[in-house]
């Protein structure tokens, strides 16, 4: 790996610069380096990267603030492009990612292109799967592999359509505008009005020999795995994204996003509230009374807890640092266990006289402590 160029000295300008001054300066090497502009040029393509990514950042006042503060190091497994894992940006999980959190559709109008148009890039479609996991693997942090089809650059023609590397012809019907303007005289003067081209559907340019891999769309479907590490403490509904694993669009420019949208399998006796983990637990009376020590399932595996002779139904028991871990900090939730004395539903005949033998004894009228806390007290400290 090659040491990264300072984000600054990448868009050539000061330490101080203004926001405007920052999104100027990109601009103007974006438009330089854009690869519709240098087609078959990987350095330009690899600058292109570069000023995209130090946009992104400088772009960003947090993520200006944290690599003003740590470099580069500090924005390890921030950032949304890149190779491997930091691939999926915490961040996104809260952001809509079509509000347009990336620099080109900040820039360029939402991603879509605007035919012809020098500064366009062309991003492909997202794509989305759901992701089920258990709450064991939501607790742990899990990677997964995910098979998914995409559209990815045809190898055979690069991307471009053509065969052999034809070069393509400038549609005629728009010359190369990828718009069909129409001029009307009306009683109120001229007026002018704009579609597609439907010759070219709007890109401006035709192929003329097309490739016969991809027929002339410059991408093809493919089966593909890619390794996702999903980070621990996410939940149902939550959205990653892998960023450059959507599809390619036809004839060249930059992959749409894969998002993973979070399913969470209901566990048999776990329940989750947030960060924290509900267990209900039952025992039989004579153990209310005697005490005694139970296993219990937690998270990351059986645990034994004990139950003091005495132990009124509805007590519960905290389990510190049993439950999950909180995506923003590093800090976990707790495991809460409520205890249930179990009533006999069946009894036997000399059971039932026992009981009433049991019921005569001052012992066994409820007396409860009036300091002790409501269950509800308790359940609103917990969740405090
Ligand atoms: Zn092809
Ligand atoms: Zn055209």
């Amino acid at each position: 790996m090659t040491k990264k160029r300072d984000y600054y000295e990448v868009l050539g300008v000061g330490r101080n610069a203004s926001p405007e001054e920052i999104k100027k300066a990109y601009r103007m090497l974006a438009i330089k380096y854009h690869p519709d502009k240098n087609p078959d040029n990987p350095a330009a393509e690899e600058k292109f990267k570069e000023i995209s990514e130090a946009y992104e950042v400088l772009s960003d006042p947090d993520k200006r603030r944290i690599y003003d503060q740590y470099g580069h190091q500090g924005l390890e497994g921030r950032m949304s492009g890149g190779s491997g894992f930091g691939g999926i940006n915490v961040e996104d999980i809260f952001n809509d990612i079509f509000s347009g959190g990336s620099p080109f559709e900040s820039f360029f109008g939402g991603g879509r292109r605007s035919g012809g148009s020098t500064t366009s890039v062309r991003k492909g479609t997202n794509l989305r799967i759901k992701l089920k996991l258990s709450l064991q693997e939501i607790a742990e942090g899990v990677e997964k592999k995910i098979k998914v089809k995409r559209q990815v650059t045809c190898r055979a023609c690069n991307g471009n359509g053509s065969k052999n590397g034809t070069s393509l012809r400038t549609c005629s019907s728009c010359n190369g505008t990828g718009q069909i303007r129409k001029v009307m005289n009306t009683m109120l003067g001229q007026m002018i009005s704009s579609s597609t081209c439907p010759t070219c559907n709007g890109e401006g340019k035709i192929v003329q020999d097309p490739c016969n891999i991809c027929y002339g769309e410059g991408r093809v479907l493919e089966d593909e795995t890619i390794s996702v590490k999903i980070p621990a403490g996410v939940a149902e509904g939550m959205q990653l994204s892998v960023s450059g694993k959507g599809n390619v669009p036809p004839r060249g420019g930059l992959a749409g996003d894969l998002l993973i949208v979070i399913e969470e399998e209901k566990h048999e006796e776990l329940h989750r509230q947030g960060k924290n983990i509900l267990y209900d637990l039952y025992i039989s009376f004579p153990d209310a009374v005697l005490g005694t020590e139970v296993e219990i399932p937690t998270l990351s595996g059986k645990t034994k807890i004990k139950i003091e002779p005495g132990t009124q139904s509805g007590k519960f028991i905290r389990l510190k640092g049993k439950g999950l871990k909180d995506l923003d900090s590093y800090e976990r939730g707790d495991q809460l266990v409520r205890i249930n004395v179990w009533t006999p539903q069946q009894i036997t005949k000399s059971e039932k006289e026992m009981l009433e033998k049991l019921n005569s004894s001052k012992n066994f009228k409820p007396n409860p402590d009036k300091s002790t806390k409501s269950w509800y007290e308790k359940m609103k400290e917990f969740f405090q």
